[in-house]
């Protein structure tokens, strides 16, 4: 069966038509400037050359529409019919306290990803336009809902409470929810499987560094904590967002610059991180090392200390499960970048953790980078987030 996997936000929309049977990728590509001037699409079919259409998309079901007709395009399409699209899944931001696994969408769970508009107020009314969209053109295909928040409902009380008054979590559902459930919970599995191991007998550590970061801690398979919270701006330092900072900083500087509590938050979302460390070098870890080894000191600055928030987190979980077996990195940093993942090992020194630099200048595969022997195993795992939606989406309309 083919499956469209389909990631809205609030201005660009991210597919790939994925066949079940072998889980290769027949096309791929992305729509940006949704609802802007010069919007455009740009289209890959597997083996392909990727091919930029600039046209008007006002809205997202012009884009699915777009994206539909790029699929069954006699040049670049990989589709001969709608009919050859068995299933859809979406990825969605938030799921609240409503939803602890993937879902067959009807209205019943359109309504309570509406609910949660409020806790994601960028992302969910994307991600429900998105399944409107599909609906609308592609009406009796069955769609999958699949959570970045569902992974990490297996918390326990005392990690996702937050000690403000009790009432608020009553109220508003102020609690931690944490996110890339979809990514933590795919690597989790692989350095398992990497291991040939069973995640159930193992406490791992998922270190999702990308542009957005977060470090869960996977006990006996389920997630018991992770560092992002009622929104994905807690934790880690990551390419703009400052990750956790003293509440009371955000009253200061809007005292202090004259702007309200709102824009402060806007500024620890998109110029702060690494990008704000480094007195706006970049967000992205390429630039700043760049910089770094032209003796910019604020890249370097910023480099360490983004190693060493990561570090941090990496030793309460180890308290947090009693252990660690496994340490896993992913995405944009973690897969790519080997001076950050040894900068972040060399606190895991005196665990007996060594990273063998030959291993760790790898790219691109599972790669165990600890040396053999040590009591705690490192690993680097590719994630594949839309595969992991596919397979979601492939279990429940089955
Ligand atoms: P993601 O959000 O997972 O796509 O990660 C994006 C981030 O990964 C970028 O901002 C880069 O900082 C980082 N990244 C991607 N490729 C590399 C690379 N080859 N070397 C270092 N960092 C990289």
């Amino acid at each position: 069966m083919n499956i469209l996997v389909i990631n809205c936000g609030s201005s660009s929309l991210k597919y790939q038509l994925i066949r079940s049977e072998t889980e290769e990728v027949i096309a791929k590509g992305l729509c940006e400037r949704i609802g802007m001037e010069g919007s455009m699409i740009t289209h890959q079919p597997a083996g392909g050359e990727k091919v930029t259409t600039e046209s008007p998309m006002p809205d997202h079901t012009e884009a699915i529409r777009l994206v539909l007709d790029r699929l069954l395009d006699k040049e670049v399409g990989v589709i001969g019919s709608l009919s050859e699209i068995g299933a859809v899944g979406h990825r969605i931001v938030h799921g609240g306290e409503h939803f602890a696994g993937s879902v067959v969408i009807d209205d019943d769970v359109i309504k309570a990803i509406e609910e949660c508009n409020d806790l994601a107020p960028l992302h969910n009314p994307a991600n429900l336009i998105g399944i409107n969209a599909c609906k609308a053109n592609m009406p009796g295909v069955k769609m999958v809902a699949v959570f970045d928040t569902a992974f990490h409902q297996t918390m326990p009380k005392k990690a996702y409470m937050y000690a403000l008054p009790y009432e608020y979590y009553e109220k508003y559902k102020v609690r931690r929810y944490g996110f890339h459930g979809t990514s933590h919970d795919y690597v989790s599995d692989r350095a398992a499987a990497l291991l040939g191991k069973k995640r159930e007998d193992l406490k791992i550590i998922v270190c999702h560094l990308g542009n957005g970061a977060s470090v869960s801690a996977v006990k006996e398979g389920r997630s018991i904590d992770t560092s992002m919270g009622l929104t994905p701006l807690e934790g880690l330092i990551m390419g703009t967002r400052s990750g956790d900072i003293d509440p009371a900083i955000i009253s200061f500087i809007a005292a202090k610059e004259g702007i309200d509590a709102e824009k402060v938050i806007g500024i620890c979302n998109k110029k702060s991180g690494v990008l704000g460390l480094s007195g706006g070098v970049s967000s992205d870890f390429r630039d700043l090392d760049a910089a770094g080894n032209d003796g910019n000191q604020l890249a370097i600055d910023a480099l360490e200390t983004y190693a060493y928030r990561v570090a941090k987190y990496i030793g309460s979980y180890m308290v947090a499960m009693g252990g660690c077996d496994v340490i896993a990195f992913t995405a944009g940093v973690g897969e790519n970048n080997s001076k950050m993942r040894a900068a972040i090992c060399e606190y895991l020194e005196f665990l007996g953790v060594e990273i063998d630099a030959d291993k760790n200048a790898l790219r691109g595969e599972e790669t165990v980078i600890s040396k053999p022997g040590n009591k705690i195993t490192v690993v680097v795992v590719p994630t594949n987030e839309e595969l992991a939606i596919a397979r979601e989406t492939l279990r429940l309309v089955e």
